[in-house]
């Protein structure tokens, strides 16, 4: 395990398997060590808008994307494609409702009404802003401008959401992260399977 420096903080490279340039918010660390080497294989099609964007020098992408195990429910959106593009690509690796304290798996949540009420009818806004305050902090201080996100997610959906009812109904919006990304001078580029 190789620790280094980033911006102030600790942060450890995940594993020689992954990315060759890997950086995670601390708070990720343990579930990436832990998944990030079993990945699903099965990716389906994707809709890729980021070839040009993972040839720069440093980027963010969603740790779900990269196998990492954080979805609400446990699993991951690894892509295979994804990660072979950005190979060899300084990445940071990004988890906003991780880095909000949320546990995983967890309730899941939806956006109604710019309030984050999960499916038990909790209102998880507060997590969500404090995610999105996080991740900013984060990719402000390492110098990052670009960020490649799990779309459909009410943290890093970009260009769709679930409308708040739990009914599997999409609504063109953005999540919280993606939006104050993109406010705060974040490129941000949704990553969707297809
Ligand atoms: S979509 Fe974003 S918030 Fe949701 S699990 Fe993936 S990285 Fe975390």
């Amino acid at each position: 395990m190789i620790l280094e420096e980033s911006s102030g903080k600790a942060v450890e490279l995940l594993t020689q398997s992954v990315p060759s340039r890997t950086h995670a918010h601390p708070s990720l660390i343990r579930k990436s060590k832990l998944n990030l080497i079993r990945m699903n294989k099965n990716s389906s099609s994707l809709f890729l808008f980021c070839y040009n964007i993972v040839m720069e020098e440093c980027i963010a992408v969603s740790a779900c994307l990269l196998g990492v195990n954080c979805k609400y429910n446990g699993t991951n959106n690894y892509n295979s494609k994804l990660f072979e593009l950005i190979k060899g690509k300084r990445v940071f690796v990004i988890c906003p409702e991780v880095f909000s304290g949320l546990s995983t798996p967890r309730i899941p949540s939806e956006i109604l009404n710019n309030r984050v009420i999960n499916e038990k009818g909790k209102d998880v806004t507060s997590y969500f802003l404090d995610g999105r305050n996080k991740t900013l902090k984060f990719l402000k201080d390492a110098g990052v401008t670009k960020a490649i996100l799990k779309d459909g997610s009410p943290s890093c959906g970009y260009s769709y959401i679930y409308d708040g009812t739990f009914t599997h109904t999409k609504v063109f919006d953005m999540g919280f992260t993606a939006k104050y990304l993109k406010e705060n001078g974040i490129e941000v580029i949704f990553f969707n399977e297809g």
